[in-house]
């Protein structure tokens, strides 16, 4: 049988499995403190254990840690994109980003992802595989033992669909706000679906106070349908209706995050649709000119139409923010730095920017 990874243990699952090695339940304490507090890479760290422990520990369960095997710091804002190597050789990236209220670090959930949004890079190759809860958290733990900065707050929005691995997400959710872990606040976490409408309304259902952002960049099905295949399968009544059933359940505001595609979705027409359908929708519109990607055929708009767009929702009374671009130097945008990563030890030619 494999091992289990024992950082994709719950606390009462360690105290239980520690029980059942014949240990005294207070030793989760320890454990638990080591790997999601102390965040140690290794059983031998773990002073205050006996080495007969520490041996029976090693003997029992893995313990995972990614190796980091790219950093690249932007010059313009501190920003850091992490490229990290799993236990089994894939490779995922994250990012963390300093704010004035803290830092936050945006991970992956997936490694690649099959939605197949029109724009976004993560998705080029197909889906790899989900991530564990374990190697969730571990973007978490090693950025914050890298950058010896506090973790603040947190966005899945990395690579992946979060709600495609639903399971994997509630056990990373519940851990690391688990004050025996790092204790980051759900308030602080902000959770990005594309529309996976039964995930919405499941997510709901478990009434935690994570905010919700649901990728919407389009105001009606026919441009959503051009530029994300999850659309032929949720209509937009259906993804609205879902969202404003989290608002009711939860009280979390959602954003609506919409990547502005020049000549697709950036017309003043549709910043008005956009208006009408969000009145009185519980949340704000987060405006992200689109990040080229050089596979696809998507342009930013320029800065006057972006500027007419936000003027227009804003006139409409809906709250908006443009998106500030972190990192954009050091290729930011999802899935981009693992792709020229893979490109490059492919052997393929290499993509600069
Ligand atoms: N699968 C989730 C989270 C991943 S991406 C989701 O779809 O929400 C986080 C956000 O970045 C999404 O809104 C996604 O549509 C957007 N995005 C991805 N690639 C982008 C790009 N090249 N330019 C602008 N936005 C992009």
């Amino acid at each position: 049988m494999e091992k289990t990874d024992i950082k994709n243990l719950s606390y009462p699952e360690l105290e239980q499995r520690l029980c059942e090695l014949g240990e005294k339940p207070f030793r989760a304490r320890q454990v638990y403190g080591w790997l999601h507090q102390k965040l140690a890479v290794d059983f031998g760290q773990m002073s205050n254990l006996s080495i007969a422990l520490r041996e029976k520990l090693a003997e029992s369960f893995v313990l995972t840690v990614p190796e980091p095997v790219e950093v690249r710091v932007s010059r313009i804002d501190g920003t850091r994109k992490y490229l990290f190597r799993l236990a089994d050789g894939n490779v995922i990236e994250s990012v963390w980003m300093q704010y004035h209220h803290g830092s936050s670090v945006c991970i992956s959930s997936q490694v690649g992802c099959r939605m197949g949004c029109r724009f976004c890079a993560s998705t080029l190759e197909g889906l790899e595989r989900n991530l564990t809860a374990a190697e969730m958290l571990e973007q978490i733990y090693r950025i914050q033992a890298l950058t010896g900065e506090r973790i603040s707050h947190i966005v899945v929005m990395g690579s992946g669909e979060p709600f495609d691995n639903y399971e994997a997400l509630l056990r990373f959710l519940r851990m690391i706000s688990d004050e025996r872990g790092l204790h980051i606040s759900l308030r602080n976490i902000t959770v990005s679906t594309c529309g996976m409408v039964p995930g919405i309304r499941r997510f709901a259902e478990e009434g935690l106070p994570v905010t919700l952002a649901l990728s919407l960049h389009a105001p009606n099905d026919e441009v959503r349908q051009k530029l994300m295949p999850i659309a032929r399968s949720y209509p937009l009544s259906a993804v609205l209706d879902a969202c404003r059933e989290y608002f009711e359940k939860t009280g979390r505001r959602l954003t609506f995050e919409y990547s502005l595609v020049k000549g697709v979705n950036d017309n003043p027409k549709e910043a008005r649709a956009l208006a009408a359908l969000l009145k009185g929708m519980h949340g704000h519109v987060n405006l992200i000119p689109v990040n080229p990607v050089k596979e696809r055929a998507c342009a930013r708009p320029d800065k006057k139409a972006i500027q007419e767009f936000r003027v227009i929702l804003e006139k409409a009374g809906i709250a908006v923010t443009i998106r500030r671009e972190m990192g954009r130097d050091i290729q930011g945008a999802c899935g981009q730095l693992r792709r020229s990563f893979l490109a490059e030890t492919s052997g393929d030619e290499k993509e600069g920017g």
